[in-house]
């Protein structure tokens, strides 16, 4: 059974159609890569699964059951974490705290979760295991000097370690990751690989990738979806896709497929 299954899911803005009639699967323990041209209706199938959208028709199924039924903000105790394409976090909060709000589901505090997070009275053990659990995520990532830094001024590469550290900490099952290539340099993207491949190895950790960067896409990915104007147009092995004709039409004449 397929870990993520994405099954006929159409998305409507008015007059467009950012996601028409999109199926395809993630098998448990893969990483696939998904791409396509600029406006292919990637982030929009992210936000789908985050329930930050909901579909106009189709089913999302996570391990068997429907995460349409699911608030937005349960989806993270249903093991799927994300990453953002312009990197979301706090800018006011430090590293630390960035990190800890992906254990927001976790941290019950009777005065509520911000209150929990920056150690006003009755902080509990849970606070303090969650604490730990938070320097182990940026030590994965290697920011574990940073750790009491406020985010606001780092570099756009840490921020992006910063938000794949707050992404893992709880532990999902599935991991969503919106371009974690995108604005980093070459040996930033080569250290990149090295972590997906760690992450996937230490945790089992299934992920799905939005990239703009080939060359990252095709050495992590074990399948690659390959998405343009909303509709799937060729899925397969990384190889297979990269040579499909309507693969190569699709990225021709756009500045992705010029780079
Ligand atoms: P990129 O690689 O540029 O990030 P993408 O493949 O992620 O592109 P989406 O951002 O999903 O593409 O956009 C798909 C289409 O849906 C585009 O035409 C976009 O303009 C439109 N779209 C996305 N979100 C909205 C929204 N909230 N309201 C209206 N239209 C939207």
């Amino acid at each position: 059974m397929a870990l993520l299954s994405v099954q006929d899911v159409t998305v409507r803005f008015g007059g467009i159609l950012a996601l028409d009639g999109i199926s395809f699967d993630v098998p448990d323990n893969a990483i696939v890569g998904l791409i396509g041209p600029n406006g292919a209706g990637k982030t929009t199938l992210f936000n789908v699964v985050t329930r930050v959208y909901t579909p106009q028709s189709g089913r999302i199924d996570f391990e068997g059951q429907s995460l349409l039924d699911v608030r937005p903000e349960l989806i993270i105790k249903r093991g799927v974490a994300r990453t953002f394409q312009n990197v979301e976090l706090f800018s006011r909060m430090t590293v630390i705290q960035n990190v800890m709000v992906g254990l927001h589901s976790e941290i019950r505090h009777p005065l509520g979760f911000v209150t929990a997070m920056f150690h006003l009275p009755s902080n509990s053990r849970k606070e303090e295991t969650a604490l730990a659990r938070a320097r182990e995520a940026l030590d994965y990532v290697g920011l574990k000097d940073l750790e009491e830094r406020p985010v606001a001024g780092l570099p756009f590469g840490t921020l992006k370690a910063v938000e794949l550290a707050r992404a893992i900490v709880s532990r999902p099952k599935l991991l969503l990751l919106d371009e974690p290539a995108g604005g980093l340099n070459h040996d930033e993207v080569a250290d990149l690989v090295q972590l997906f491949r760690r992450i996937h190895k230490d945790f089992g950790l299934t992920m799905l990738i939005v990239e703009h960067h080939m060359n990252l896409v095709m050495r992590v990915s074990d399948h690659v979806v390959c998405l343009d104007f909303g509709k799937k147009i060729a899925e397969g092995a990384p190889r297979e896709v990269q040579a499909n004709q309507r693969v190569i039409e699709a990225y021709l004449g756009t500045e992705d497929g010029a780079a």
